[in-house]
């Protein structure tokens, strides 16, 4: 068998020719003298069967689900009575001539399409296996197409798609970072980007103008909801805009997005309705509110701008770490305040009463983005951690990199970041973000597959000069 391989998805275009196929044993029925198999590739399943008295009929009944094969056989029309209309292969079949087993299988720890009864967790650990489900075929198969238009939508509006670092340093935000330690610099740490936040205001200021990216996101934050350690954003940030046009280019990206990948869905209103965060919370009482007509549909989408939330809020006494701040900001330290409360801002007046330029766009009762207008100027974003009670020592070490590039010509900008997980988990009608993502960690943060996080050899520690107080050993997973 050395002739070339035929895609599942094209044999229609091989009827009464003798083919090869290559791919695993999708469904096996032993009926005595005749066996019926269905074979899978990555494009699809067409049933096999073998006849009585073919040669291949031992070694067919022999099979087993999840198999490698290549098979030879031959694209036979099926009786006009078996014939099944509308699904991929519905009216052919093929006739097995030769197997090769490529692979055998163990015993499986769960059946492929059958995993509503499985513990999530054994899923997670034998996650390739669960990877060739239906179900997560199709989502990370849309995932990917997701991707792509994205992608061409934004390079047609002319964005370039630009890296930032993984590693790069401590940014003081709201959340917490992962840590990486340096062998070259001992007791040195590398930390691992919540956001691409700054680098990507900093390619503003080198003149990029448009920019995105499809950025992972690490926050070591207390496994909380349906949230995971690491995470997709869509990251962009344009310069010479208004809040209006972010919003709306984002718009435009969503509605194209749902009309070209899920045809069958619709979108409640457009434009996108919008809502101050005042009115949300006194007509909701919360600022994402889902503002479906029919919340028992499942292709309903009901798109919804929040604006105007407060810039600052008061710092809860119990998480007031420095002891010295009244006031912290809400969404984004680089925002940047509306243009009526700017003068009150820079005079650090009436500070609850600022609003921020902040626009979150949330869908079906899910907030799936956020950005802002930011601070382009030095002295107002300083003036932000100043109202945040940091002295000057502080707000130099920790932003002076920033103020800094704000002194050299930084043009107006702004942006948005998507949570494109959840934004994927809405559109495909899943329960949780675990699983549109190909390689999630369970909810409690840990990669069960690959055993991570995980202690580290006594060399590595020595190496890194790192020594683990005995007692967080009990923590250890
Ligand atoms: N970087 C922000 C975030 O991660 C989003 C933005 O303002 O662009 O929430």
């Amino acid at each position: 068998m050395s002739e070339e391989r035929i895609y599942i998805n094209k044999l229609v275009n091989y009827k009464n020719k003798e083919v090869v196929i290559k791919g695993w044993v999708n469904a096996h029925r032993n009926q005595g003298k005749m066996v019926f198999l269905d074979f899978r590739d990555i494009t699809g399943i067409v049933q096999g069967i073998i006849l009585p008295g073919s040669q291949a009929i031992e070694l067919g009944q022999s099979l087993k689900a999840e198999y490698v094969v290549q098979v030879k056989g031959r694209v036979n029309e099926r009786p006009e009575k078996q014939k099944k209309e509308g699904i991929l292969n519905g009216d052919i079949e093929l006739e097995v001539l030769e197997i090769k087993v490529l692979n055998t299988v163990e015993v499986l720890p769960f059946q492929i399409n059958d995993t509503s009864l499985v513990d999530e967790n054994l899923r997670l650990q034998y996650r390739y296996l669960d990877l060739r489900s239906e179900r997560l075929q199709k989502n990370i198969k849309n995932r990917s197409k997701l991707l792509k238009f994205v992608r061409d939508f934004l390079y047609q509006e002319g964005f370039f798609e630009i890296e930032t670092p993984l590693m790069s340093a401590p940014t003081p935000e709201g959340s917490r970072s992962f840590v990486v330690p340096s062998r070259v610099w001992p007791g040195n740490f590398f930390s691992l980007p919540q956001s691409p936040q700054q680098y990507k205001q900093l390619l503003m200021v080198a003149g990029f103008e448009k920019y995105f990216q499809f950025a992972k996101c690490m926050r070591d934050e207390d496994p909380r909801g349906d949230r995971q350690p690491e995470f997709t954003q869509l990251d962009l940030e344009m310069s010479f805009v208004t809040k209006e046009e972010v919003m709306a280019l984002n718009e435009k990206l969503l509605i194209e997005l749902i009309k070209n990948n899920y045809p069958e869905k619709k979108i409640q209103q457009i434009p996108f309705p919008c809502i101050s965060y005042q009115a949300a919370m006194e007509q909701y009482g919360n600022d994402k509110p889902d503002i479906r007509e029919d919340k028992n549909d499942p292709n309903l989408l009901a798109f919804l701008w929040v604006t105007d939330f407060p810039m600052f809020e008061k710092v809860d006494a119990d998480n007031n770490i420095d002891g010295v701040a009244e006031w912290t900001y809400t969404h984004n330290p680089f925002s940047r305040p509306k243009d009526e409360f700017m003068a009150d801002f820079m005079a650090q007046k009436n500070i609850g009463n600022i609003l921020t330029t902040q626009y979150d766009i949330t869908l079906n009762g899910f907030e799936i983005g956020g950005g802002s207008l930011r601070n382009h100027k030095s002295e107002a974003l300083k003036k932000t951690f100043e109202i945040m009670g940091y002295d000057e020592a502080r707000i130099e070490s920790n932003f002076g990199h920033m103020l800094r590039a704000l002194e050299f010509g930084a043009p107006p900008h702004g942006g948005i970041a998507w949570g494109f997980d959840r934004l994927l988990m809405i559109l495909e009608n899943e329960p949780n973000i675990r699983e549109v993502i190909p390689f999630a960690k369970t909810s409690e943060g840990k990669d069960v597959m690959m055993n991570a996080p995980c202690d580290i050899s006594e060399k590595q520690k020595q190496e890194l000069k790192i020594t683990i107080l005995k007692d967080d050993k009990k923590n250890k997973l």
